[in-house]
């Protein structure tokens, strides 16, 4: 009596609570056997040159469906896999899916030769995140030229000497780095300096503000002038308009994603928005140039 009276009082006093907790159990339970249920797929964002349109890759963006709720936001499904240590099983399986793909779309014209792939810092951390690179690479055939490989400041920040040896060990192999949502972070100057990174990507939510906020305007005009003087390639994201295009461009940013140049597409559907492009609508896929 006395249980079932303190499970009533835990239930009347925070029900919402309660429920919190089950439905994280409900989709830690669905996320456990998304992947064997095939319920996960990946999407592709162009990314192009901003001086000229040029496609120069795409970042591979999961996408899970979930039998009765639908599609649901890597935002919120994410974070339950780094807690729940299911990202190491699923992180493979998009690396192994993105550089399968990348190894597909080699030397195909209008396709990304490139493909950039988010991984966790749990990930990273594993003992053997080395060894499954190479062993993806060398199963998919994907050359690591063509793979990049986002990682945030956070991991930076946690252990910084144990962070320049994994990402050297990547660049020695020709990996790509790019450090995601740049700016929201807390990196120290002086460890950038020594991390073995190409790409610094501009958070979305610098550019969203770019018109209307002039200190917006000065965070994403200095992480340009850093990148530059860091001799590193700098893209912005979250880039929805020509007005936003046009900024970056005249502050020295090489590289755009956005809504603009196209939104995350299955792969067979990949194509750059039309109108985008430099010379206008009728300007067609075929005579885009590679970067
Ligand atoms: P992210 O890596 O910063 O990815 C960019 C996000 O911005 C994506 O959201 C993309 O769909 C969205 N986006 C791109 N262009 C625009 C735009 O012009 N306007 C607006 N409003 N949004 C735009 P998405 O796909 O929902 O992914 C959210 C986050 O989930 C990603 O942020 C990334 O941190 C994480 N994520 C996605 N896929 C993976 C994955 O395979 N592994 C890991 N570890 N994380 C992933
Ligand atoms: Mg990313
Ligand atoms: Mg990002
Ligand atoms: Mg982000």
């Amino acid at each position: 009596r006395a249980k079932a009276h303190a499970r009533n009082t835990v239930q009347a006093y925070r029900p919402e609570l309660t429920q919190a907790v089950q439905q994280r159990f409900e989709l830690t339970h669905a996320l456990r056997h998304a992947n064997e249920a095939a319920q996960f797929r990946l999407e592709y964002q162009p990314q192009v040159r901003l001086s000229d349109g040029a496609l120069i890759g795409a970042e591979a963006l999961l996408r899970w469906r979930h039998p009765t709720r639908g599609p649901i936001s890597p935002a919120e499904f994410i974070p339950l896999a780094e807690d729940t240590g299911l990202i190491i099983p699923i992180g493979r399986w998009v690396l192994e899916t993105a550089c399968a793909q990348a190894a597909r779309w080699q030397g195909q014209p209008g396709k990304p030769q490139q493909v950039a792939v988010n991984v966790s810092a749990r990930q990273l951390r594993q003992p053997d995140f080395i060894e499954t690179v190479d062993f993806i690479l060398a199963e998919t055939g994907c050359p690591a030229q063509a793979l990049e490989l986002e990682v945030t400041e956070s991991l930076l920040l946690e252990d910084a000497e144990a962070a320049i040896e994994l990402l050297g060990a990547l660049t020695a192999r020709g990996v790509r780095v790019a450090i995601d949502d740049f700016g929201t972070g807390y990196s120290s100057l002086s460890y950038l300096r020594r991390m073995p990174v190409r790409t610094l990507k501009i958070d979305r939510s610098f550019v969203s503000e770019l018109g209307q906020d002039a200190h917006v305007a000065a965070i994403a005009r200095t992480v340009i002038v850093l990148a530059r003087s860091l001799n590193l390639d700098v893209l912005a994201e979250g880039v929805e308009t020509a007005e936003q295009a046009a900024w970056l461009q005249r502050e020295g940013c090489d590289w755009a994603q956005g809504w603009h140049y196209g939104r995350p597409m299955p792969a067979e559907d990949f194509v750059l928005t039309p109108h985008a492009l430099p010379d206008g609508p009728r300007r067609t896929l075929r005579h885009l140039q590679l970067a």
